[in-house]
């Protein structure tokens, strides 16, 4: 039954581009877009399940939780990721539902997932995924006494919150969403990379990579091929610089000893190959990573960078 399952990831700027100001209609324009590109791939095989990011959305809600008047409680940020699962599920499975046609098209369900991470994961000594507003370090100073906020400076520019973003070890809903997908439904799961929480089914505030999220999904419910849609065409050496050369098809030795070499940085580029890396080397399957814009040309290897064993 797991033949041919498929685990599509879709990237942040799937929903909200670089320069988008996030208006409703803006999410709803680019989400049915993307659902576009999805229908060719659905159409040949239904055996689909997709995933999401979350970057600016639970920024988005986090800035919403600061600005409430004194005395209303902010949510936690496990809570925020939740929100998101249910805010981008709906853009996601409603877009779907509206461009598939057809008497027997696929049913569609957003699968609200939690994600086992470790206490013990390096990732809380030292939180590295910025989230929501910029301040000054004046103002950050502060946020960290009355808050506890760890602040660190953004590349960008100012400073902004960091919050741990450890390993993904085990998706909680995994064999639920395997029955939705062997009962002819397409899941949307493990949205913004899953929910975290701890060995004890602890809520944890952090923000799992999706990228290694839909990698770890993928082994759990036996996918054969993992496709991470994004905005560049592929994986580049030498991204943006002189000898930039764009990969095809590359052996997971090859991508590894790149990977090694430092081609490619964490926070993005790094965690897809990586997802790529632990995909095809517990599955023997193939890994894909190319544009959004080319998804069926990418889903058939004719666009794009495959991982492939060997
Ligand atoms: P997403 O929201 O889809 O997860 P990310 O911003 O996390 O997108 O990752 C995609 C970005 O990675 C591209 O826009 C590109 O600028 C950057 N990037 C960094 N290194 C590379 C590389 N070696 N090859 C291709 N893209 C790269
Ligand atoms: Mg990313």
């Amino acid at each position: 039954m797991s033949n041919n399952l498929t685990i599509i990831a879709l990237g942040g700027n799937a929903i909200l581009p670089k320069g988008a100001r996030g208006t409703p209609e803006e999410q709803w324009r680019t989400v049915e877009k993307a659902a576009l590109q999805l229908v060719e791939i659905i159409e040949e095989n239904p055996r689909v399940i997709i995933t999401h990011g979350n970057g600016p959305q639970v920024g988005y809600l986090v800035e919403a939780f600061e600005n409430l008047p004194p005395g209303k409680p902010r949510q936690t940020l496990d809570i925020a990721v939740a929100m998101t699962q249910g805010w981008l599920g709906y853009l996601i499975t409603h877009s779907l539902d509206r461009v598939l046609s057809g008497s027997n098209k696929p049913r569609i369900a957003a699968v609200v997932t939690r994600v086992m991470v470790s206490r013990r994961d390096p990732a809380f000594q030292n939180p590295t995924k910025f989230i929501g507003s910029y301040y000054t370090r004046e103002e950050a100073e502060k946020l960290t006494r009355e808050r506890g906020w760890v602040m660190k400076p953004d590349p960008r520019g100012g400073y902004r919150r960091v919050v741990p973003s450890p390993k993904p070890l085990k998706v909680l809903e995994a064999e639920v969403v395997k029955s939705l997908v062997d009962s002819g439904a397409i899941v949307v799961a493990v949205g913004g990379g899953g929910i975290p929480v701890d060995e004890n089914l602890e809520p944890v505030e952090a923000v799992i990579d999706k990228d290694l999220a839909s990698a770890r999904l993928g082994i759990e419910v036996g996918a054969s091929r993992l496709i991470i849609l994004t905005d560049v065409p592929g994986v580049a050496l030498n991204y943006g610089k002189p000898g930039e050369k764009w990969l095809g098809r590359v052996m997971l030795d090859e991508i590894k000893k790149y990977y090694a070499e430092g081609h490619f940085p964490p926070g993005s580029m790094g965690p897809k190959v990586q997802a790529s890396i632990e995909f095809v080397e517990a599955t023997g399957g193939v890994a894909s990573i190319g544009s959004l814009g080319e998804a069926y040309r990418v889903y058939k290897m004719e666009a794009g960078t495959h991982i492939v064993p060997g």
